[in-house]
């Protein structure tokens, strides 16, 4: 049989494949300690449960417009303007099965075989997976510690080729944590709108930055040009706790949203009327729990950073998101019977050694680095660290 050359390309997600193992293994009676996911571990806010449960009362059961609700394309809108100042209507808004479907309906929408992607590494392992299913070709742009892991106009300007589609822009960043600043991406928006280019700006951590002073802003909000190739990305996985929601969603201008919409519209439809239903209780209400949440992820951050610092690994205090990103290459050479060349071999060893699990980043773009979520509880963190700190030692 002879299967699609293009899903044939597409690599298995490493996150999921390396969290299934750590979950494997705990299920095993083995004593794991899992630094892998990349999910808040709260529970979703009980007034968004409630919304849920009221929905469902109330008979919220069958198929909507594909793209979403009205009142719940009226919140986003709400919302883009109130903490974004940003100014769409809803039908530049399309509703989608988590931000990553809204991504891959963005790439569906934009590329055309052969349209090039630029993609500032490190980045979240499935832009170029979707870019490349898509038709479209990843350039991978490589950031260091020096620009703390961020892309700059000049790379951009530099990357640029007559097929050059699009930018990606994530920011706070999976895996580094590194929130680019307005300056910074006032640079940015410059080139892309220079070239006639697209800006696909990943926005979901946006509310999880721990650096006092230092504050989200969207690159469509700077002026007309940039606002009208942008498109913004976002959902309510990790700022609500409500990864197993799907919900996410895209703002964008009217034409490309109408395209996304479409497209939608054939392969899934709307995503689930009671995901809906919440997702406005979360958008519209108490922002308390986020409050709460992202206080606790700050002290496991602080936390975390000085433990990994003080057994002399190589990171900077990530800004935001919660992941905290190390550069293991000082390691190189070490590991006694096993050598260590890079993070997968690093990672492999603690695991056997420690029963401790991290993300190994070659799929990141960064085979020398290692991604630890800090979304597990203080008590973990101790031990996961502990017994890092010991293996560190035998190594
Ligand atoms: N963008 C980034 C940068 C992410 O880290 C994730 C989740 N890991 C997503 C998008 C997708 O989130 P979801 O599909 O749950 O909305």
């Amino acid at each position: 049989m002879k299967y699609s050359d293009k899903a044939k390309m597409v690599k298995e997600s490493t996150t999921l494949a390396i969290s299934a193992k750590a979950k494997a293994m705990k299920d095993a009676g083995e004593n794991v300690i899992s630094f892998t996911v990349g999910e808040p571990d709260f529970d979703t806010p009980m007034h968004i449960v409630e919304a849920a449960k009221k929905a469902l009362d109330a008979g919220f059961t069958k198929y909507t417009d594909s793209s979403g609700i009205i009142k719940l394309r009226e919140a986003i809108c709400g919302k883009l303007l109130r903490e974004n100042n940003l100014t769409y209507k809803p039908n530049q808004i399309v509703v989608s099965n988590g931000a990553k479907h809204a991504i891959s309906n963005v790439c569906m929408a934009i590329l055309n075989d052969g349209d090039e992607v630029i993609i500032p590494a490190p980045y979240w392992l499935t832009y170029p997976e979707i870019v490349s299913v898509c038709g479209g070709v990843p350039v991978v742009i490589q950031t260091g510690k020096d620009t703390d892991y961020k892309i700059s106009a000049s790379q951009i300007e530099a990357a640029v080729t007559p097929k050059t589609k699009a930018v990606f822009i994530n920011s706070p960043n999976n895996p580094s944590g590194s929130v680019y600043t307005e300056n910074e991406l006032r640079s940015i928006a410059e080139v892309i709108c220079k070239h006639d280019l697209i800006c696909i700006s990943d926005e979901i951590y946006e509310h999880l930055i721990y650096v006092p002073g230092l504050k989200h802003v969207s690159i469509a909000s700077f002026n007309e040009d940039i606002f009208s190739r942008t498109i913004v990305i976002n959902g309510l996985s990790k700022s609500y706790a409500m990864t197993g929601w799907r919900m996410g969603y895209t703002a964008s201008n009217t034409e490309l949203a109408k395209l996304m919409g479409n497209i939608q519209s054939h392969q899934t439809s709307n995503i689930n009327t009671i995901t809906q239903q919440a997702s406005i209780a979360a958008i519209d209400g108490t922002q308390q729990p986020l409050h709460d949440m992202r206080a606790q992820f700050a002290k496991r951050r602080d936390y975390i950073t000085e433990r990994l610092k003080g057994m002399g690994l190589d990171l900077a205090a990530p800004a935001g998101a919660f992941y905290a990103f190390v550069d293991i290459s000082a390691l190189c050479g070490k590991g006694g019977d096993a050598v260590i060349n890079n993070a997968a071999d690093f990672a492999a060893e603690l695991i056997t050694k420690k029963g401790v699990v991290i993300i190994p980043c070659a799929d990141f773009g960064c085979p020398m680095h290692i991604r630890l979520s800090y979304a597990t509880s203080m008590e973990l963190i101790t031990e996961g660290m502990d017994r890092l700190e010991e293996f560190l030692k035998m190594i």
